[in-house]
């Protein structure tokens, strides 16, 4: 399960930081590479009554016994703790998303969606389960489209309405992984989140500055400004947050089943609140068109993996409604055509060259998932995550120059691998940047990799009142207006249509076996952040936490190309630029959680080290 690894990277560079922050020295690494040394920890206390210690907050963790990473230690901590009593990685995988709910309840919950990609240890075998929200039968492909103006409604106008709410696909994503592959209930899987909702948790600067960043459009419904705005403002660093109205939300759905949200009386109450949302004076936005049929319509659905070969490793990824399987296939398909097309492999090269092969490569994969993907039937996929496809699609590369003039035509995938004819170029749809990725593996070998989403940081800003939880605005996935020219537009709005997603939660085997899974929020950057991670660890001999830390990159065939401060900052950013490269500040991209499996039925878990405060990676019994 182990890579052999020829490494002789220096210490890991998030090491200095974590000192300082004055985590226990025994969980750190001494150096980097495939396999961190670190100094021995002591054995966990599981206490008289099974209760384990609480471990500490960590980008990295190495051990045995199962592992979770997240970007929130309380919500890791509940992972761990199902593993440590027996659970396994899709018990813990519920566990650990419906505890995200409570704390990053502007990322994920109950009222959104979000797509599993799981490895059973028992089958051999990766399946998906697809839990997007989805469009009322009601919707048409004009449903974004002003009947006053004739034009789209703006982005903001729509985020903040009823008519943003799909059908919440969460709770029948949970219940669904627990049937299929776990062993808990779905009423015990809920319990600690419930009480994590009840007795509270302590705001950190990331919750207190995404509630004070949505204030504005919070205080506008009086049930949001309730729950998360106590005494009209955001709750200060260090207080304790509780969510009484989340709890009581989690007891009814644990105790009455998926159907009390699907045909019961929190159904009723998504219905009522998203199609005529309770707002301030003077403050009214639009409702929105789900119907009861509609939520009593919804199924999670099981579906084949997105499958391709990288370095010898199988890589599993989510399948339409989502792009991101997609398009991660066709960047590393492209990184492998770049090589044969130059006989330089990836590892060789310096970072400016490698870097420009990631631009081109992602933006050329968006020119292709925009213009063929989406929840319609028919997408090519089979030859979108084809070598073939990659090698025709290779031939715009220029190692000494990028593409120009942006953005990069989208290919024909016909099938033919001769030519380099391209489709007409078009625009770039937009995409929010919220989100959050959670990754567990079990000591059976079981892994989940999930992705789990309400949209935009904050969602639709629409609470369900009484029961504590944003409901999402996954509907603004969908693009408001055709974008492709003449060409048909995949993502367009429809009736039980799922919009298009870039999350992309992906797990990697070696000869069948678990060898690293990964995932990340933020929109259509979490494409190029997985891809970036992936590649990083992979041909940059970056250990697995600094592939992670590594500053981001997000091209995404716009004109100019999304980069982190720290990266504009680099010599690789000048050396892009001279190759027509055009950068831009883009703030932080993403915030990956990773497993990698090694030998012994060990596990490195890993997260960031400074981004969204830093992610909370666990293992059952450090060592
Ligand atoms: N709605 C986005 C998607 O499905 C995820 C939201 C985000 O990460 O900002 O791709």
């Amino acid at each position: 399960m182990s890579r052999p690894s020829t490494r002789t990277t220096t210490r890991s560079r998030w090491v200095v930081g974590a000192l300082v922050v004055g985590l226990p020295l025994a969980l750190l690494p001494a150096t980097a590479g495939a396999q961190p040394t670190v100094a021995p920890a002591p054995q966990r206390d599981h206490g008289r009554h099974g209760n384990p210690t609480p471990l500490p907050k960590a980008p990295l963790m190495v051990g045995s016994g199962g592992a979770v990473t997240s970007v929130d230690r309380d919500a890791s901590q509940v992972g761990i703790d199902v593993l440590a009593r027996g659970g396994n990685a899709a018990d813990a995988a519920v566990a650990t998303a419906a505890a995200l709910g409570v704390t990053e309840p502007y990322s994920a919950g109950i009222g959104g969606g979000g797509f599993l990609v799981y490895y059973d240890a028992r089958t051999r075998k990766v399946s998906t389960i697809d839990g997007r929200e989805t469009a009322p039968m009601s919707f048409t492909d004009k449903a974004f489209i002003d009947p006053a103006t004739g034009q789209p409604y703006a982005f903001a106008t729509a985020v903040n309405s009823g008519l943003s709410v799909g059908v919440p696909g969460t709770p029948a994503l949970w219940a669904k992984a627990l049937r299929d592959h776990g062993t808990l209930s779905f009423n015990e899987a809920l319990k600690p989140a419930e009480r994590l909702a009840a007795k509270g948790f302590v705001v950190d600067q990331t919750f207190h500055d995404q509630t004070a960043q949505n204030a504005t459009r919070f205080s506008r419904f009086p049930a949001t400004a309730k729950v998360f705005l106590p005494n009209g403002q955001a709750p200060a660093v260090g207080s304790t947050f509780t969510n009484p109205d989340m709890a009581k939300a989690y007891r009814t759905l644990r105790t009455g089943g998926t159907d009390v949200l699907y045909r019961g009386r929190l159904g009723e109450a998504i219905v009522r609140e998203s199609n005529a949302p309770h707002t301030v004076p003077g403050q009214e936005v639009m409702g929105g068109k789900l119907t009861l049929r509609d939520l009593a319509g919804y199924r999670a659905l099981t579906k084949a993996p997105i499958h391709s070969q990288y370095e010898g490793l199988d890589v599993y990824g989510m399948p339409v409604p989502s792009s991101g399987g997609i398009a991660v296939a066709e960047i590393l398909n492209l990184m492998k055509a770049y090589e044969h097309r130059t006989g330089t492999k990836t590892s060789a090269l310096s970072d400016v060259d490698y870097l420009h092969r990631f631009s081109e490569a992602s933006a050329t994969a968006f020119a292709d998932r925009n213009r063929y993907v989406g929840d319609v039937p028919g997408v090519p996929v089979d030859e979108l995550t084809s070598r073939g496809f990659a090698a025709q699609r290779a031939c715009l590369f220029d190692p000494a120059k990028a593409y120009s003039p942006r953005p990069i035509p989208p290919g024909i995938p016909d099938g033919s691998h001769t030519s380099c004819a391209t489709a007409p170029a078009s625009a770039q749809p937009s995409e929010g940047q919220s989100t959050t990725h959670l990754t567990v593996a079990d000591r059976w070998g079981n892994v989940a990799s999930y992705t789990l989403t309400i949209e935009q940081t904050g969602g639709s800003g629409i609470t369900v009142p009484g029961y504590g939880f944003l409901l999402n605005n996954e509907l603004t996935d969908f693009n408001f207006a055709p974008t492709q020219g003449n060409a048909p537009d995949p993502n367009l709005p429809g009736p039980g249509k799922r919009p298009r997603s870039s999350m992309s939660p992906t797990i990697l085997l070696r000869d069948g076996r678990p060898y690293l899974a990964v995932g990340s929020p933020g929109g259509a950057t979490i494409i190029t952040s997985v891809s970036q991670t992936i590649l990083g660890y992979l041909d940059r001999d970056l250990a697995l936490v600094d592939a992670i830390a590594a500053p981001r990159l997000s091209s995404r065939n716009g004109a100019a190309e999304d980069a982190e401060p720290a990266f504009l900052a680099s010599p690789a950013a000048a050396g892009l630029r001279a190759l027509g490269h055009v950068l831009k500040d883009a703030g932080e991209i993403g915030a990956v959680t990773a497993i990698r499996s090694l030998d012994g039925n060990r596990f490195e878990a890993a997260a960031e080290t400074v981004r969204r405060g830093g992610g909370s990676a666990m293992v059952v019994h450090p060592r």
